[in-house]
């Protein structure tokens, strides 16, 4: 039986980008030990507290259908935490519980684009947006930031890409590169959003994790709070992946349509995990930091390592769980480089292309395994770049 295009045509028939990924899982799987540096995953668990919050919840029974939007009480935990960090009055009805940012994604351009619109992202660009926008029929174009500048997007270039678009999706803190747009770039990224009628769509699941100055979320910018949806995340601030647990910060008829949304699609997410969730947002910001230092101590680390050296260099960023390595000097693609290094030293990257053209000739490093074997397997790497370049 024939399947629909929308899903036979997710990946846009080029490759997954997870090839790297794969051969080190098979090579795990066969009982070599690779070291990966590949998925954005803590090398920590969910912590025992939060756990035990679990258990209580579903203990005390709410282990039934959970209020489809989210519990009132998580969805003011949350509105109150976004207004205490952007100063944008926000309430209840400003918030959707989605199971993941993942999940909040798909909506929010379900929410915002009919079949056959176009839908703008940011290359690099996290590997599941194009495949993210196919899924609700809509068609992706990627506006290329540039290594020269940083990875900051360009709003001339954003300009220049928007006419006959219905949104655009940014990325800040980052993934794959690290970087954190600066006020300036969101500020010509707004001005392009009004200019031009565009939903800004605006991923601030790393949002936590912020180097250098703060984080500055574009749903504060001058008139933006009409237009902007935030899809924010449980997983990577609490080290609560697996829990599926998002949202959807926005404008209340937006809330009330992705409300029936999520009735017909994922009927809400469980209430002992929703439970959890309040209670880990309950910790406050000094969990959230706790969960956050060993990236910023291993940002450090890696550079003392790649400082010492010449082979390799590193995109300057201030966020997220990952580094950007700029390897060009030994003429390999990101992907022959991370197939090379996987095959010689059993050290698993991604290759920058898995994230869109614009980050070719780069790898990105997950800064997720204890700092020891981190800053061994960095050395290493270096190493390797150092003999190719030669
Ligand atoms: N956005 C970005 C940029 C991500 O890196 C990820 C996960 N790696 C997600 C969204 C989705 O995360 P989750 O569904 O676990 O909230």
């Amino acid at each position: 039986m024939e399947l629909s295009s929308r899903i036979t045509g997710l990946l846009g028939g080029g490759s997954d980008g997870w090839g790297v990924f794969s051969r080190a899982r098979q090579m795990i799987a066969d009982g070599t030990p690779v070291t990966e540096l590949t998925i954005g995953e803590h090398d920590i668990r969910t912590a025992s507290p939060i756990l035990q919050e679990m258990h209580r919840a579903a203990m005390g029974g709410h282990t039934g259908y959970a209020s489809v939007p989210g519990t009132p009480a998580l969805r003011d935990r949350v509105a109150a935490r976004v207004q205490n960090r952007t100063g944008v009055p926000t309430t209840r009805d400003n918030v959707v519980i989605t199971p993941g940012g993942q999940a909040a994604l798909f909506a929010a351009h379900a929410a915002t684009t009919n079949p056959g619109d176009t839908a703008l992202f940011i290359d690099p660009y996290y590997a599941t947006y194009p495949g993210t926008i196919r899924g609700v029929s809509a068609i992706p174009k990627a506006i290329p930031a540039h290594a020269s500048d940083a990875f900051q997007p360009r709003a001339g270039e954003v300009a220049a890409a928007a006419p006959g678009a219905r949104s655009l999706l940014i990325n800040s803190p980052n993934n794959p590169t690290g970087v954190v747009y600066s006020r300036a770039t969101l500020e010509g990224i707004a001005d392009v959003c009004k200019d031009q009628n565009l939903w800004l769509i605006s991923d601030e699941v790393y949002d936590t994790q912020v180097w250098n100055g703060t984080h500055l979320s574009p749903r504060a910018l001058p008139d933006m709070v009409e237009r902007t949806l935030v899809v924010g995340s449980m997983s990577k601030s609490h080290a609560m992946t697996g829990s599926r647990c998002g949202w959807i910060v926005g404008p209340r008829d937006a809330i009330e349509h992705l409300t029936n949304l999520a009735t017909h699609t994922t009927y809400g997410v469980p209430g002992f995990i929703q439970d959890a969730a309040e209670f880990a947002l309950n910790q406050g910001p000094s969990f959230e930091a706790e969960i956050a230092a060993p990236f910023q101590r291993r940002r450090l680390l890696a550079q003392e390592i790649i400082g010492a050296q010449n082979a390799v260099s590193l995109v300057p960023a201030d966020g997220a769980m990952y580094l950007m390595l700029d390897i060009r000097s030994t003429g390999m693609s990101g992907e022959e480089f991370a197939y090379a290094l996987l095959d010689a030293h059993h050290i698993a990257v991604m290759p920058g292309e898995s994230f869109g053209s614009a980050a070719a000739g780069h790898i990105r490093v997950a800064m997720t395994i204890k700092d020891a074997a981190f800053a061994a397997a960095l050395k290493t790497l270096c190493r390797f770049a150092e003999q190719k370049s030669q």
